[in-house]
């Protein structure tokens, strides 16, 4: 059998290591705590699961769904975006539902990139704008985000022959993994820059309402005309704990969504009725459960940030996101880190290298432990003799 080159270029799962130690530990009987994965503990609030039990009941969301979404789900995200952005989205037009943001992330390449063709990526980043590139025959340009320019992008600092060839721009804030945000500022100057060379810009916005101490995070869609040139992707999966049911969307530029639904049509058919009716309940009912998680994580946030400054780490506390992001002590690699605290205490963090060059020296941890596994891991953590 010869599989295809994508399929062998697919970079070694950097936490396969790891992976294969939690499970050897776990079968020498180790209790394991993990701060390794961001999908909220908290089950999906009730109310929308209710929505979801009804439309179950009801044949017509037995049979195939449309692609394109269900026509009220479609303007249940333009009102989303209305009421929490004071943005207008002609639903038909310029809104589109996927099958959890990631699908939509991974397919967009699909529509932008030909063989050669480049994508512009933060590094570090969510490794999927990378990979979705690599599949449509495409190359990354990584561009360095640092903790000295705030984990943003110097988009000038593009080489002009890099900027002539680049499709697409990737950006994510507030950001995974670092837990940076962007000022709209920022989003200001991307807009121009995208304009000036004619590139695309795709922002993934997943955790727009996780977010702490009063912040709100801001949409690339507040700079005017950013429509011109951006497509935002968005998601109920940790705004409403919705990760399991898959759901997410994106909006913005009508011919880049027209052209995604095209391709989408082409591979799939569309999401389960009962569960776009889940996000539809998600949009008009109660939003109290928003701020109740916000104020779970920040809490958690709060005790993480302390334990790991006594450890020795540095930690600048994340204003969004569901992550810290801890600066190791110089001289140790993340992935040594992060192997050396499953071997010696059982807890599950994520190297910052798995997210890219720049993530080196850096360890992830989620802030989506349920609370009593999360005050174990950090005693365990406190009374490390590490390194
Ligand atoms: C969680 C996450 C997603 C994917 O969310 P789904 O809608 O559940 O697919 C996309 N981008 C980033 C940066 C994420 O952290």
């Amino acid at each position: 059998m010869k599989l295809a080159r994508r399929v062998e270029a697919l970079p070694p799962y950097l936490f396969a290591e790891i992976s294969k130690k939690i499970a050897a530990r776990r079968a020498q009987g180790v209790d394991i705590v993990t701060f390794g994965i961001g999908d909220p503990d908290l089950p999906t609030p009730p109310h929308i699961l209710a929505a979801l039990h009804r439309a179950a009941d009801e044949p017509e969301n037995h049979r195939y769904p449309e692609s394109e979404g269900l026509p009220e789900l479609r303007q249940a995200i333009a009102d989303w975006y209305e009421r929490r952005f004071e943005t207008h989205f002609d639903p038909q037009k310029e809104t589109l539902p996927l099958i959890g943001s990631k699908e939509g992330i991974a397919h967009v390449a699909l529509c932008f990139i030909d063989p050669g063709d480049l994508a512009l990526v933060p590094d570090p980043g969510y490794p999927v704008y990378e990979i979705g590139t690599m599949f449509a025959g495409g190359e990354s340009y990584r561009l360095d985000c640092t903790r000295g320019s705030g984990w943003l992008p110097d988009l000038e600092a593009i080489p002009a022959d890099v900027a002539e060839r680049a499709k697409v721009l990737w950006l994510n804030y507030p950001n995974n993994p670092t837990g940076a945000v962007a000022p709209l500022e920022f989003f200001e100057h991307a807009v121009a820059w995208a304009k000036r060379h004619d590139v695309a810009i795709l922002h993934d916005n997943p955790y727009c309402d996780v977010a702490y101490d009063g912040y709100k995070p801001v949409s690339i869609f507040q700079v005017p005309g950013a429509r011109d040139v951006a497509v935002e992707f968005n998601s109920w999966s940790k705004i409403y704990n919705m990760t399991g049911w898959r759901i997410g969307m994106v909006v913005g530029n009508a011919q880049m969504i027209d052209a995604l639904m095209r391709v989408k049509s082409n591979v799939d058919s569309g999401i389960p009725q009962a569960i776009q009716r889940m996000a539809i309940e998600a949009v008009y009912g109660p939003q109290d459960c928003v701020d109740e998680h916000n104020r779970v994580y920040q809490r958690r946030r709060d005790r993480m940030v302390a334990t790991l400054r006594k450890i020795g780490l540095e930690v600048d506390p994340p204003k969004a996101s569901l992550y810290v992001w801890a600066k190791l002590p110089a001289g140790v690699t993340s992935a040594d880190y992060a192997a050396r605290l499953i071997d010696d205490i059982g807890v599950v963090v994520t190297p910052g290298r798995g997210y890219g060059v720049n993530g080196e020296g850096y360890v992830r941890l989620s802030v989506t432990t349920a609370d009593d596994r999360l005050e174990e891991g950090l005693r365990r953590l406190e009374t490390w003799q590490g390194i």
